[in-house]
């Protein structure tokens, strides 16, 4: 039975951070010259990450995602996935931009990793370089067909929609998942921690992304999941995340511990539970995580709504330097 919060809402769902290193600096999250990273030994190693998993799972988490920063720069990534594999889970998952795949995508496979997501907001290689500092489309299309060919059948894409920036592309994106037989998921742009360039003028809300898609029925058993998932007449079938203009905090069910170890029970939270001395103690985080979840009345992103016109970036670059616990690609998103 799932530990539950202050507002009835199980604990079922950890996304779990395992570097907050990128090789990606995409706009609406890294757009910064310079980041203050966490400490390289403040990471938490594999045998406490896995002990850390191991608490939550006696408190209900049943499914796990790993992320990062980029989470295939960590190394060493698949032994770990191994390990993880090796537990009473339903669902082990993986957020990637997809740089790596090319080289890691078999070994995730064959060490247990059953589902991947791969971040993917345009199949323009300038337009590419432009949103990420970075030439890397190629990398990303390559790994993404290294994915299919090592047998990850349950592909999704997802896709930040910016105005103005990749939002001409949403139909051309679509079809580029059919072919390649990948659910895409189109992402409001969001206030987080990392997106300082933040304004409502370039969210597409889900009402807008809904009538330019043109028509499609929303499919029934959304659950705790982010995404509304829709039909389109040609079967198509494809998810809208709007957790800007539509959030979904009353059916919550998600933890994030950083990869140091820092566990937020909200992805606007501002604070979170430093669980890295009871787990370098050889302690068990259990009753910490238990205590932290009962109390837990987070519904960030429905306050986020209610400021309306006063809604701005959550941070600004000086504050993100003092707190990078705030930002997007340590919390893992
Ligand atoms: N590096 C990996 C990747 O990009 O998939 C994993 C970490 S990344 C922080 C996780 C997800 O957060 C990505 O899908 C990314 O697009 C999303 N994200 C980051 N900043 C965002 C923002 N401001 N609004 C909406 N989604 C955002
Ligand atoms: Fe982009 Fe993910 Fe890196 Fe953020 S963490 S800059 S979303 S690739």
């Amino acid at each position: 039975m799932a530990t539950r919060d202050a507002l009835g809402r199980p604990l079922s769902n950890l996304r779990l951070s395992v570097t907050d290193r990128c090789n990606l600096r995409c706009a609406y999250c890294m757009p910064e010259e310079s980041y203050r990273w966490l400490p390289r030994d403040a990471l938490l190693s594999f045998e406490e990450l896995s002990t850390l998993v191991d608490a939550f799972v006696a408190l209900g988490v049943r499914r796990v995602r790993l992320t990062g920063g980029e989470p295939l720069l960590r190394e060493g990534l698949p032994a770990l996935v191994q390990a993880l594999a090796r537990k009473p889970l339903e669902d082990l998952s993986l957020t990637t931009n997809g740089v790596l795949l090319p080289a890691l995508a078999g070994e995730l496979k064959q060490a247990g990793l059953q589902r991947l997501t791969v971040s993917l907001d345009t199949l323009r290689a300038e337009r590419f370089e432009r949103l990420t500092r970075r030439k890397q489309l190629g990398a990303v299309l390559e790994g993404l067909h290294a994915a299919r060919r090592v047998g990850f059948t349950e592909l999704k894409l997802d896709t930040v929609v910016m105005r103005g920036v990749n939002d001409d592309e949403l139909d051309e994106l679509l079809r580029f998942a059919r072919e390649l037989g990948a659910e895409l998921r189109f992402i409001e742009y969001m206030d987080v921690g990392g997106a300082t360039r933040w304004s409502p003028a370039q969210v597409v809300p889900v009402r807008e992304l809904l009538e330019r898609l043109g028509p499609a029925r929303p499919l029934p058993g959304r659950g705790s999941a982010p995404a509304q998932r829709y039909a389109r007449d040609d079967g198509q079938i494809f998810g809208i995340i709007g957790a800007t203009t539509q959030p979904f905090c009353a059916a919550c069910d998600r933890a994030r511990v950083t990869a140091d170890g820092t566990f937020f029970s909200c992805l606007y939270a501002t604070h979170g539970v430093d669980l890295r001395p009871t787990l370098r103690a050889g302690g068990d985080v259990t009753a910490q995580l238990d205590e932290t979840w009962r109390s837990r009345r987070a519904r960030g992103a429905e306050e986020r709504l209610a400021l309306r016109d006063a809604r701005g970036p959550l941070a600004n670059a000086q504050q993100l330097r003092d707190a990078p616990h705030l930002e997007m690609h340590t919390r893992g998103g």
